[in-house]
């Protein structure tokens, strides 16, 4: 059994797994410090996070040599604040979260966090200070328990925990025939597409890092988890500096900040309340045609 908790062997098969699966970046993130071999600059630093604030510059990206994505995006994530992106489809939203790990670097701009660029610091440090929950959490072979401790190897079980709690997901947990040991992954239990989401908001909390990168689901869940889901999203969100590629409008309502991006650029900038007040605004129309603040919003509409 302890032969089963070794880190290079669980490494291995994880690294199965991940050449079965079709892996694109987006999974990636959440596993963030399994990318291998990326070189630094030699004269990486240390990334120094005071607040935690993000900060794009005239950023341009092309994936290969195809069209450019992203064309000239600037725009100012606060340090503990949560800032929304939203726009229709294409718009460039994920391909701004691929570059804050580094999984591409942009081809014209820069990316600062507290000020310093991140094409200048170690990979190792940067992600350390990143977490990610995606819309289709990676759930690797193994326990619930080591795929929660995934967040931060050397947590402890109490952490397990607590992160567990704090994502609500102790109870289901707990109601599993192993607990904590049940078997998860391809040849694990089933588990609801909420339960897998809070597992991934656990470990993100176990990570306990300061910046929260999330792409909010866009598939319904049943009531009773999407509730659960979204409380343990709030205790994620808390305190950290947060990049939301938001599907909700009750979310993008509740933002410190909007980023409307349309076509590889930012259009847009701002509350709610201010956007909604421009009447020709891509935001204003989008709010207009989606009624309440619980509709499962989706932005592609536009
Ligand atoms: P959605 O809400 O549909 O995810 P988005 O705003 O997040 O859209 P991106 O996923 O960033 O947009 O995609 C922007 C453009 O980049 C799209 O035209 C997409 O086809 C393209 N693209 C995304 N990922 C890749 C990739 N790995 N290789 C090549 N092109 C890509």
């Amino acid at each position: 059994l302890l032969m089963a908790y070794d880190p290079a062997r669980r490494l291995a098969r994880l690294q199965v797994s991940l050449e079965r699966a079709v892996v694109n970046a987006r999974m990636l993130y959440e596993i963030l410090d399994t990318v291998p071999h990326q070189r630094d600059r030699p004269d990486a630093t240390e990334i120094k996070l005071g607040e935690a604030t993000v900060e794009l510059r005239d950023v341009r990206f092309a994936y290969g040599n195809g069209e450019e994505i992203l064309k000239g995006v600037s725009f100012r994530a606060e340090g503990g604040k949560t800032t929304a992106l939203v726009g229709p489809s294409g718009a460039g939203k994920s391909t701004i979260i691929s570059l804050i790990p580094r999984f591409y670097d942009p081809h014209a701009g820069e990316i600062l966090i507290d000020g310093q660029n991140i094409a200048g610091v170690t990979k190792q440090s940067l992600r350390n200070g990143l977490a990610y929950v995606s819309q289709q959490p990676y759930l690797f072979e193994g326990s619930i328990r080591d795929n929660i401790r995934y967040g931060r190897p050397e947590a402890t079980d109490a952490e397990v925990e607590e992160a567990a709690r704090l994502a609500y997901a102790h109870d289901f947990i707990l109601a599993q025939p192993e607990g904590y040991d049940t078997p998860v992954g391809e040849h694990g239990i089933t588990l609801s597409g909420g339960q897998r989401q809070r597992l991934s908001i656990a470990r993100a909390l176990v990570r306990d890092a300061p910046i929260l990168l999330l792409d909010e689901a866009t598939s319904a869940l049943d009531t009773e988890s999407e509730a659960a889901v979204q409380k343990a999203l709030e205790q994620a969100m808390s305190g950290r500096t947060v990049i939301v590629i938001a599907h909700r409008l009750s979310t993008v309502v509740n933002a410190d900040k909007i980023v409307v991006m349309k076509d590889g650029t930012v259009v847009e900038e701002g509350t709610h309340e201010e956007l909604a007040r421009r009447p020709d605004g891509l935001y204003a129309r989008l709010h207009n045609l989606q009624g309440s603040a619980d509709t499962p919003a989706e932005v592609q509409i536009l």
